[in-house]
């Protein structure tokens, strides 16, 4: 494993693999290694002769200063979890190596980052497009791993690159999750005991959720969701939305010919969780 801090030493080892007609797989990530992470990186590095992933807290995807704060920085551990698993190159980026720009760029996603995360978070998407755009022209990887985990970014990022006509495979891989259903995340962490207890309400309540979608209307779903998970004294929803998989266009009832995602997101505690389930 080698570690990169810079651009400049990154674009002449990028150089190199592509003079050697080495295949390159990207993972992105911003650190506080899990499970999920490392289905990624295992994933791109069986698939492709080159493993790279970066580990970077990308700031311009942050709309609360106080949750980029006390975002999980565990670089060390990080390392040996990415070593361990025989990833060939580490990116470790500052911010002012990704952000020389005083003005960062904005990025038409053409309502996608309107709905759910986007209209809770506003500008997150954009900023997460932009240093995604970034790490693609500079690293030119042949294909990039994202986890369903995160289904609106993973269907942004598709998008993006259709849009921009940036030549990288976007691979989806499967969301990880604890053994009592709870997707893993890195914010996790911040649980506090009596939270961590209720969190696997939220994965439950999706499978409920995707078992009523055979019987019932999707506003009845709504309020039953909204009952469930406000039902615990931890948890508060904060969003569930039914979309077309494909256009994040909220639905109104299922069509069997379309594909659908439930999504939520729920606070437990302080500690904001996101989760979704495939309905379609
Ligand atoms: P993050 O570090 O949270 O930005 O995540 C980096 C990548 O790992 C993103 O593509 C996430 O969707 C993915 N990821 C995070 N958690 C999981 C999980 N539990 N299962 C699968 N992929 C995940």
């Amino acid at each position: 494993m080698r570690l990169i801090y810079n651009k400049f030493e990154l674009e002449q080892i990028i150089s190199r693999i592509k003079e050697e007609n080495k295949s390159i797989g990207f993972v992105p990530t911003m650190g506080a290694i899990h499970k999920g992470h490392l289905a990624l990186a295992s994933r791109a590095k069986t698939e492709n002769d080159v493993c790279i992933c970066s580990i970077f807290v990308n700031p311009t995807q942050f709309n609360n200063s106080e949750d980029l704060k006390k975002y999980p920085r565990t670089l060390k551990s990080d390392i040996e979890l990415f070593t361990q698993i025989g990833v060939d190159f580490i990116f470790v980026p500052s911010e002012s190596e990704m952000y020389p720009e005083s003005k960062i760029e904005q990025i038409n996603l053409d309502g996608l980052d309107k709905v759910m995360e986007g209209k809770f978070r506003p500008g997150h998407f954009n900023g997460v497009s932009v240093i995604v755009k970034k790490f693609f022209l500079l690293i030119k990887p042949d294909k990039a791993y994202f986890g369903e985990k995160d289904f609106q970014q993973l269907t942004i990022i598709k998008y993006l690159v259709k849009k921009l006509n940036i030549p990288v495979e976007i691979i989806p891989c499967a969301t990880i999750r604890e053994a009592d259903g709870l997707a893993m995340s890195s914010r996790n962490q911040r649980l506090n005991a009596e939270e961590r207890i209720q969190a696997p309400i939220i994965y439950k309540t999706l499978k409920e959720a995707k078992e009523l979608t055979k019987n019932e209307s999707i506003d009845n779903i709504k309020n039953i969701v909204k009952e469930k998970i406000n039902s615990h004294s931890l948890l508060k929803l904060e969003y569930f939305e039914i979309v077309e998989s494909d256009t994040l266009v909220p639905a109104l009832k299922i069509n069997e010919e379309k594909h659908y995602t439930a999504c939520i997101a729920v606070f437990a505690g302080k500690i904001r969780l996101i989760d979704n389930i495939k309905i379609l």
